[in-house]
């Protein structure tokens, strides 16, 4: 990750997907919070209803709280709606298709309780996965990163030339040098960067800021304890880590010029040597990290390495903020293990205390730049959250269900398959999560 610009995340993570197998789904797990209410006439006529999903014997329960958890923001629809709109040759896009399909139906007005079986996103998934959706060893977190790279791809391959003629595309291909302007055209909602900079604990100098996208992140939960707060997690996201074995350009430059000055006490013959202690004493006053490897005449640059400090912070938001909490504990005895711990999550986050607003940015680079300062951010950048996925059962069984902001309401669909329930947010707030979704406030 520290010598590319731009890497996508999820395509590394998802060639994952057929080796990992955390949560098992059991096929017919019964719904306890299932009941039967008396509902008066009165409510009846204000009741109002949304689709459940069916879990037809095809053990999908990971597929259908991903599906209703999308189907809860409005940016998201809208870029699917979009991409459906602007690029209608379906056969390049069957899974952003299927996907947007089903996610307007979610969203349909119901004047009774309705369920459907969501076949379509299922068969387009398996056609791009060569293989069966409804397997046991089947995860929702692992299903959304499936789900996002397979539009990624769908994506990259609708912005590729169709032949060599297409100069249109190739033209405007050129012109996108600039990845991070590329980045924020157009981009999916869920899409965001994080920013990252490593400082040499010896010596003190900067590297160059380098970025990451991301479609979520993953957050590992700490193990023993009872609960932690999400502030405290993305804190610790988006903060300073160390790396052992850094290695520092400035304190290499450093030390081979220490080594040619030893070698010209003694030698005679010193044009060569004087050339290369010229070059270095150049590139230490100007900039350390030029290659000056075709420059040296005689001298083999020395290597040095250090601890170092590595500062993340995201340099550009998403729309939608989607955490997924790691809850697999590995012993070394091959034992794998739940992670009960509750995250104590609030319905709005302020998301301005964990971006750089210009702080890597801003950052001097070299020698003496001060990297541990806390960035000076002022404003909000609020979300409210929009959807909840919780495992219920241990690791080697159970299911997944989904909790869903109700439209103009303050209350929540609990979605569990076909099964469907208003509850209202404290019951949200008190859930086990295992994924959440925060959507931008619009202001
Ligand atoms: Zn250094």
């Amino acid at each position: 990750m520290e010598t590319s610009n731009l890497v996508t995340v999820s395509l590394v993570v998802t060639t994952a997907i057929l080796i990992i197998t955390p949560f098992f789904v059991t096929p017919k797990v019964k719904d306890s919070k299932r009941k039967k209410k008396n509902i008066s006439s009165k409510e009846k006529e204000t009741k109002t209803y949304t689709f459940g999903l069916i879990n037809q014997g095809n053990n999908i329960c990971f597929l259908n709280s991903v599906l209703q958890s999308l189907a809860s923001l409005k940016s998201f629809r809208k870029y699917l709606e979009k991409k459906v709109e602007n690029e209608p040759i379906i056969a390049e896009r069957p899974v952003t298709v299927a996907l947007h399909a089903t996610l307007e139906r979610l969203n349909e007005p119901l004047t009774k309780q309705q369920s459907f079986i969501a076949t379509d996103v299922v068969w387009a998934l398996q056609a791009n996965a060569r293989r069966l959706i409804n397997r046991q060893q089947q995860d929702a977190h692992e299903l959304f990163q499936f789900l996002f790279q397979s539009l990624g791809a769908e994506e990259d391959h609708s912005r590729r030339p169709k032949s060599l003629f297409d100069s249109e595309l190739i033209r405007k291909m050129a012109a996108k040098i600039d990845k991070i302007t590329n980045f924020v055209n157009d981009r999916n909602p869920l899409r965001g960067l994080t920013a990252y900079r490593v400082s040499c604990m010896k010596c003190g100098y900067c590297g160059p800021i380098r970025h990451t996208t991301f479609d979520n992140i993953s957050i590992p939960l700490p193990s023993g304890l009872p609960s932690v707060p999400l502030d405290v997690l993305l804190r610790t996201y988006a903060g300073t880590d160390f790396i052992d074995e850094y290695n520092c350009p400035h304190c290499s430059l450093v030390e081979t010029l220490a080594a040619i000055e030893k070698k010209l006490e003694v030698e005679k013959d010193a044009g060569k040597l004087e050339n290369d202690r010229q070059v270095i004493k150049k590139a230490l006053a100007t900039d350390v990290d030029t290659d000056i490897s075709g420059l040296l005449q005689l001298t083999k640059l020395v290597h040095v390495k250090n601890t170092a400090s590595k500062v993340t912070m995201f340099a550009k938001l998403p729309d939608v903020f989607s955490i997924h909490f790691s809850r697999s504990i590995y012993y070394q005895s091959g034992f794998t293990f739940k992670n009960s711990c509750k995250v104590k999550f609030s319905e709005t986050i302020d998301m301005m205390k964990y971006i750089s607003g210009g702080y890597l940015a801003n950052m001097p680079t070299g020698v003496g730049a001060s990297c541990g300062e806390d960035p000076s951010v002022e404003g909000e950048n609020i979300y409210k959250l929009k959807s909840v996925i919780v495992h219920q059962g241990d690791h080697k069984s159970g299911h997944f269900i989904t909790y869903r902001r109700k439209e103009e309401s303050d209350n929540w669909w609990r979605l569990s398959d076909e099964y469907v329930e208003e509850v209202k947010l404290k019951q949200v707030l008190n859930e086990e999560a295992y994924m959440l979704f925060y959507e931008k406030v619009q202001q």
